[in-house]
């Protein structure tokens, strides 16, 4: 398959200079061997992936389903969790970017029957529920109003963007002051996102932090007002850390695996690094720490 590539300077400040911190292949559809550099900016820290896919080429790397089905009793488990980091909903006007089908906004319309949903997604051609005002586009195209949101809400989104600097500007552009941006993304400055390879490459092309998005709402008008490093949604642990430092330590390569050639021993390895990272990451002393995986963010507009 013929994959486009391109090379980006640093999406928040500008920056064309870089360290690398490790290269990954896309592990999970195994679509080609190119090994993603992951690299970190030299002026700001933000870290991404350089040189990624093309927008065009980059729907290779979504299976036709990826984005179906997300009404189960298991999305429903996660709603909930989700509606905790939100503000107290009454009557509100609350946009979901990336809303899939719209069901997460069905599950607050539900309780708040007086709320006004909108909804945004690039990938879905319609909604389940005719209440959704949906808008199919990318963010910063969607015909919203300026400021007439209350709360704008954005779930594992952000950190698949080309653009996540025109996204935080548009969100800036159509809250009311005092609106509120909960979103979650993951964490670059964790286990989970520096050593555990567990970030989806190439699907997650930013990887952000407290201290790029601290860099981001001051950039686009925000007040940065609250970092929850969240437990329940997903694994946020390092979990893979002590796999992949035992194996690379043994003489694994990512060509190696890609052409299936083990390593000398690698099932007993993998098995020793496993059981490591089973007794290490068995608790969630990381998310205690403020260093785990996954975060959730609040910007508050000024
Ligand atoms: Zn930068």
């Amino acid at each position: 398959m013929k994959i486009q590539l391109e090379h980006i300077p640093c999406d928040l400040c500008g920056c064309e200079t870089y360290t690398v911190r490790y290269r990954k292949p896309d592990t999970w559809l195994r679509i080609n061997q190119f090994e993603f550099p992951i690299v970190e900016c030299t002026q700001c820290q933000l870290v991404y992936l350089n040189p990624r896919p093309t927008q065009e080429s980059m729907g290779a790397y979504y299976p036709k389903d990826y984005h179906e089905d997300r009404n189960d009793d298991g999305f429903k488990a996660r709603y909930k969790i989700q509606q905790d980091y939100l503000p107290a909903l009454s009557n509100q006007v609350i946009l979901d970017i990336g809303c899939a089908r719209g069901d997460f906004l069905n599950f607050l319309k539900e309780q708040y029957p007086a709320l006004r949903t909108i909804g945004v997604d690039y990938f879905s051609d319609k909604v389940s529920y005719d209440f959704v005002e949906f808008h199919q586009c990318v963010l910063p195209e969607a015909p919203i109003a300026p400021h007439s949101v209350d709360i704008a809400t954005a779930w594992a989104v952000f950190e698949h963007l080309h653009t996540p600097g025109d996204y935080f500007k548009k969100v800036s552009e159509v809250l009311k002051p005092g609106g509120t941006f909960v979103f979650l993304v993951t964490n670059s400055e964790s286990l989970y996102g520096r050593k555990a390879y567990v970030e989806d490459i190439p699907r997650h092309t930013y990887h952000f932090s407290e201290h790029s998005l601290k860099q981001y709402a001051e950039k686009f008008g925000f007040k940065y007002t609250k970092c929850s490093y969240e437990k329940r949604l997903w694994d946020p642990t390092g979990r893979g850390t002590y796999l992949y430092k035992l194996l690379f330590m043994f003489g694994f390569t990512w060509e190696k695996w890609y052409l299936k050639k083990n390593i000398p021993f690698q099932k007993l390895i993998a098995k020793i690094g496993r059981k490591i990272d089973n007794f290490v990451f068995r608790t969630h002393w990381e998310a205690d720490k403020r260093a785990s995986g996954i975060i959730i963010v609040e910007f508050t507009k000024k």
